[in-house]
């Protein structure tokens, strides 16, 4: 009506009018684009045969192969797709187990382009003509070498074979141009050579068990599949790309390996929530604009605690989705921010003596009737399944401590956990003080109802603000899985990890714990009192307290729960005998996997440690040490002026020559080679840094050779 009135007084039509601009009408802009480079389900079920989709779908259930007859009615619609968005190419995309040192964020995936071009083979001319296609099988499987990636021993140049299949529950996307296919990499005998691939078998687990705990709870029982959810919290710094450049220890290690702190630090928190500075704010928008078009919507976007950090977040989903997105994330920041000339750091601990970098990973449990494990819940079932969901989640926590000690494990994070600033190495559950008087009573006898999740208010008492709603539970941010509401967060992963590997533990301890519960119920137990048995049986490892207190590591060990402070520590444990049978168990790993993934832990502790001393050794041969002689000289005419410079400086070259020495002597064999780097080669780079950073308080501002903390920290604000 509206437009054929205005036609009629104005002679066109309003479309007319809305492209001449005469109604001011918004531009398009990056709300509008949302989702359009991924092929999601919204847009697989618009582009396929009902019939097609509706069987895909099913496949995720069942696990059923896909026919080739829908293999090619799936490869044909994302061809076509993809082209409509510029795809010229496509690339399976996969998570090697390169953990690696933070030094190069997004290196946590991998890819080999193909073509989109195939030949006309049954032409019969000598130069056959070009045709642009996605076959099917290229699609859903490739091959590559297994070998050149860690693989733990299952993969040896000889034997090098390895495949790459699509994982469906993970869709495809275009970004600059490439289709991309994220997939499960596994060797030529089936063996995982991957983070994804156990992620993938552990979402089986939570569903197979779980499925099996609410049957024997008679809870929630029209669920037909559960699944594991993930909303990561990524911490990152931002600094000059030349300034990033000239620091060989960043370029090579992801962090500083001397540089002493400035005046100013983070002393007042004056960077938390703090304005973003114009030039980070444009990469971060354009970081978000990005992701949104990639399917990933990031909810916060803020600056950290220390001068030069952020975080981004964004909407939680399913975990596997959620950590691909993780990991392509990673990989826009470094892009969009080498635009802006920019460098994004993803170690944990880029500057000593400021903050480092986490990525908490908020996760939970849920059906797909929309049940949530670890939500308090409106009725009385949803709250009796909470009760039940934190169960098995300190079960799991209990018994298989060193497992989820483990997914944390690795050369950067050690410079974080139990620094004050990151949870302590211990793992332990922080379910709420309330709810922790509520495991007590049901340890006593009480029922498994009678939790009061009513929400609280926090009251301003003032006129103007009003009381603000608030969680039943306060925050708890010395503990490294505390409750959040509706999810829990693991605090203690990585800014440079792939999500991947932290959430297939965390599944399988808790994918564990459910068999257990099951097992009991089913064995004649009632529900309540299956409960309070594994509740009483692993109430140690609940604590609702100060988890940075100096009692803490202490009563810790009074409970059992092991203090593992060094990767190689914890490293150990990974492939325990219980560790073995658990993993057995819920089918994550086999005993063959679970060596393989340790060997390669120690592989990716001991070559960062590796290229940090090599670094530093570099560093000071070819550039603090000349700075020091060149410093040295200026005084001779002046010799009273020069302090301790002489012996600061010449302590600097003894050190390094001890590092040197006792680099040269590490021994070969992997873990005595992990004990060494930690105990020995460690603590003699502290010295040597030590050492260094006093000469540069000494040396004159224009000598020193690298750029400094404060250069680092603060020209970007510019
Ligand atoms: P914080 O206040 O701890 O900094 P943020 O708001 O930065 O938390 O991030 C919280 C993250 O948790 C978001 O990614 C959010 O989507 C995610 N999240 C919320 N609910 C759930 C849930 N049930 N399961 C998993 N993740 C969730
Ligand atoms: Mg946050």
């Amino acid at each position: 009506f509206c437009s054929r009135r205005l036609r009629d007084l104005f002679g066109f039509t309003m479309d007319k009018m809305f492209s001449t601009g005469l109604f001011n009408q918004s531009a398009a802009d990056v709300l509008d684009e949302a989702a359009t480079a991924v092929f999601d389900d919204k847009t697989m079920k618009s582009k396929l045969p009902a019939a097609v989709y509706t069987r895909f779908k099913q496949s995720l259930v069942t696990g059923e192969v896909t026919s080739e007859e829908d293999m090619q009615a799936i490869a044909d619609s994302i061809f076509g797709w993809a082209r409509s968005k510029g795809a010229v190419a496509f690339a399976h995309w996969f998570f090697p187990m390169r953990g690696g040192s933070g030094a190069v964020g997004g290196a946590c995936g991998a890819f080999k382009m193909d073509t989109l071009i195939d030949l006309e083979w049954s032409s019969p001319e000598g130069t056959k003509p070009f045709k642009a296609t996605l076959p099917p099988e290229r699609l859903f499987f490739g091959e590559t070498d297994g070998s050149s990636f860690p693989n733990g021993g299952l993969r040896a140049t000889h034997t090098a074979a390895a495949f790459t299949t699509w994982d469906r529950s993970s869709p495809c996307f275009v970004y600059e141009k490439v289709l991309r296919v994220p997939c499960s990499f596994v060797t030529h005998l089936g063996a995982c050579i991957d983070d994804k691939t156990p992620l993938l078998r552990s979402n089986d687990a939570v569903n197979r068990e779980g499925l099996r705990l609410l049957k024997a709870v008679n809870i929630g029982t029209d669920a037909k599949q559960i699944h594991s959810f993930l909303g990561w919290e990524q911490e990152f710094f931002v600094i000059k790309a030349d300034l990033y450049r000239a620091r060989p220890d960043l370029v090579n290690c992801g962090r500083t390996l001397i540089g002493a702190l400035p005046a100013r630090n983070q002393q007042a928190d004056l960077n938390y929530f703090a304005p973003v500075p114009e030039a980070v704010h444009a990469l971060l928008f354009n970081i978000q604009a990005a992701m949104l078009k990639l399917g990933c919507p990031m909810a916060v976007c803020h600056n950290e605690v220390a001068p030069a950090q952020h975080e981004m977040s964004p909407i939680y989903c399913q975990a596997t989705f959620s950590s691909d997105n993780n990991v392509l994330f990673m990989e826009v920041c470094n892009n969009e921010a080498a635009k802006l000339g920019l460098a994004v750091l993803f170690h944990e601990k880029p500057f000593a003596g400021i903050n480092g970098s986490g990525k908490h990973n908020n996760w939970s449990i849920g059906t797909d009737t929309g049940l949530n494990f670890f939500y308090p819940g409106k009725t009385d079932p949803a709250r009796e399944l909470f009760v039940i969901g934190i169960a098995c989640l300190s079960y799991g926590l209990m018994q298989h401590n060193d497992l989820v000690r483990c997914a944390v494990a690795h050369a950067g994070n050690d410079h974080r956990l139990g620094a004050q600033e990151a949870p302590p190495a211990i793992v332990s559950l922080y379910p709420g003080t309330g709810f922790e008087a509520h495991v007590d009573s049901i340890i006593g006898g009480g029922e498994l109802l009678g939790y009061k999740a009513e929400k609280k208010t926090a009251d301003t008492k003032s006129t103007a603000a009003m009381p603000a709603p608030c969680g039943v539970e306060d925050r708890n941010r010395t503990a490294p899985f505390p409750f959040c509401g509706n999810r829990f967060e693991f605090r203690a992963v990585g800014s440079s990890q792939n999500c991947s590997f932290p959430i297939a533990m965390v599944n399988t301890i808790m994918a564990s714990g459910m068999a257990h519960l099951a097992s009991l119920i089913e064995g004649g137990m009632s529900t309540r009192d299956a409960v309070a048995q594994i509740y009483k049986e692993n109430r140690n490892v609940i604590f609702t307290g100060n988890g940075y207190s100096a009692e803490w590591p202490d009563e810790a060990k009074r409970r059992g729960l092991p203090n593992r402070f060094t990767t190689p520590l914890a490293t150990a444990t990974f492939n325990s005998e219980k560790a073995k049978t658990v993993f057995e168990a819920m089918k994550v790993y086999s005993p063959e996997e679970c060596d393989a993934r340790q060997e390669v832990m120690y592989e990716n502790y001991n070559t960062t440690l590796s290229v940090e001393a090599s670094t530093l050794v570099q560093m000071i041969e070819t550039g603090i040490l000349p700075a020091c002689a060149t410093d040295l000289a200026k005084y001779s005419a002046m010799p009273s002026l020069k302090g301790e410079r002489d012996a600061v400086y010449t302590s600097i070259k003894k050190e390094t020559d001890q590092l040197k020495k006792l680099f040269a002597s590490k021994p070969h064999e992997m873990v005595a080679e992990a004990d060494y780097l930690c105990n020995t080669v460690k603590p003699q780079m502290q010295v040597v840094r030590a050492a260094v950073d006093k000469a540069e308080g000494l040396i004159q501002k224009d000598l020193y050779p690298f750029p400094t903390y404060e250069q680092l920290i603060y020209s970007h604000h510019s």
